[in-house]
C-alpha cells in the first residue's frame, strides 16, 4: 500500500472546490509516455496550474501501471525542479471498469480514480460506484462515477448513442454513491471524430464542419439541481484544424475530423464544470510534429529529433489550453 500522499501528489477535491468559485476548469491531460509528461509538467508548472494527469487502462496496459505511477512520482520532483513550489498534480485513474481496478490504483498510490458503470443498468451503476467510493474514501482518495453515456471510442469504452444524462437522476445518484463528481453527457464525445458530417452543417466560406452545439439547458437543469457539485466533461478536444491540416498536408489521412469549439468550453469553463478531458488534441498535436519532421528530414533517424519538436507543440497546446480555454493560470502557486 502507497498513499499519494507520500508521493507529494494531490486529490481533486480541494481542486475543484477552488475551480468551481473561481470560474474556471482543471486540465486532465491523459499520458502514456515521457514527452508527454515533460510536455504537461512543463506547461502546468509555468502557468501555474493545477493539474489532473489521467492514465486510462490502455496507457497502463502500453505503458505499465509500475512506470507510470513512478512517472507521475517524478513528475512532482520534476515540476519542483522547474520552480513550482507547490505542484498541485493529481493522479488519475480515467475509465475504470471494475472495483479491482479501482483499488489497485488506490493501493498503488492513485489520488482519484474514475468508475464508469455508466454503461450499466442504473441501479448497478449506483451499486459498483457507492462499493469504490467507500474503498477511496478510506484513503481519501476522490472519485469521479458517471451518468449518461457517451458516443465515440476511448479505448475498450465505447458506445454509438449518446444519451444525455437526465436531470433528475443527479441527486439520487449523487446522494446514494457519496461520489466525488459526476462525469456528465451534455454531447461531447471520444476521439477525433465526434460529429458525423451528416449531424453538422458546413461554414459556407471555409467548407469545414461546423459541429452542433453542447447541450447547455441539460448543464443547467443539472446544476440546479446539484448546485456546487463538480461536474466533468470527457471527450473535450477540440480537434484543431492546424494540427488536422498538417497531418493531411504530411501525408496523414484525416478528413472531416471534428471536435468541441474552444468557446463551447470556455463557457462551460465558468460554470460547475471544473474538470475538462483532453487526451485527442495531444495525439494531434504529436502526430502533426512527427510527420512533419518524416516528411521534411526523411534521412531523420533518431527518435529526439522527431518527438521533440512532437513535445514542443504538445507543451504549446496544452498551454494554449490552460490560459485560454480553462482559465486555471495562475491557481496553483
Ligand atoms: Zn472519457
Amino acid at each position: 500500500m502507497v498513499s499519494y500522499k507520500e508521493l507529494g501528489l494531490v486529490n481533486t477535491r480541494e481542486m475543484f472546490a477552488k475551480a468551481i468559485k473561481g470560474g474556471y476548469a482543471i486540465p486532465a491531460f491523459n499520458f502514456n509516455n515521457m514527452e508527454q509528461l515533460q510536455a504537461i509538467i512543463k506547461a502546468s508548472a509555468e502557468t501555474k496550474s493545477p493539474v489532473i494527469l489521467q492514465v486510462s487502462k490502455g496507457a497502463r496496459n502500453y505503458a505499465n501501471q509500475t512506470l507510470l505511477r513512478y512517472m507521475a512520482q517524478g513528475a512532482v520532483e520534476y515540476a519542483k525542479e522547474l520552480g513550482w513550489e507547490h505542484p498541485q498534480i493529481c493522479l488519475h485513474l480515467d475509465h475504470g471498469d471494475s472495483f479491482e481496478l479501482c483499488k489497485s490504483c488506490v493501493d498503488f498510490g492513485f489520488s482519484s480514480v474514475m468508475i464508469d458503470a455508466s454503461s450499466l443498468p442504473y441501479e448497478e451503476n449506483i451499486a459498483l460506484t457507492k462499493k469504490v467510493v467507500e474503498y477511496a474514501h478510506k484513503y481519501d482518495v476522490t472519485v469521479e462515477a458517471e451518468l449518461g453515456v457517451l458516443a465515440g471510442v476511448e479505448d475498450e469504452v465505447s458506445s454509438a448513442v449518446s444519451h444525455y444524462t437526465k436531470p433528475e437522476e443527479v441527486v439520487d445518484f449523487a446522494t446514494r454513491t457519496g461520489c466525488d463528481s459526476l462525469a456528465i453527457s451534455i454531447g461531447t464525445s471520444h476521439g477525433a471524430y465526434k460529429f458525423t458530417p451528416e449531424q453538422c452543417t458546413r461554414d459556407p466560406k471555409t467548407g469545414k464542419l461546423v459541429p452542433p452545439p453542447l447541450a447547455f439547458d441539460v448543464l443547467d437543469a443539472i446544476m440546479e439541481q446539484l448546485p456546487g457539485f463538480p461536474i466533468v466533461l470527457h471527450g473535450s478536444s477540440s480537434v484543431p484544424q492546424e494540427y488536422v491540416d498538417m497531418i493531411n498536408k504530411y501525408g496523414g489521412k484525416l478528413p472531416d475530423a471534428v471536435g468541441i469549439p474552444e468557446e463551447q468550453l470556455r463557457k462551460a469553463a465558468k460554470s460547475a464544470v471544473c474538470k475538462i478531458n483532453i487526451d485527442s488534441d495531444s495525439r494531434l498535436a504529436f502526430t502533426a510534429a512527427v510527420r512533419k519532421v518524416f516528411a521534411e528530414k526523411p534521412g531523420e533517424f533518431d527518435p529526439r529529433k522527431y518527438c521533440g519538436p512532437a513535445r514542443d507543440l504538445m507543451e504549446e497546446l496544452y498551454k494554449h489550453k490552460i490560459i485560454n480555454v480553462l482559465g486555471s493560470n495562475g491557481h496553483a502557486e
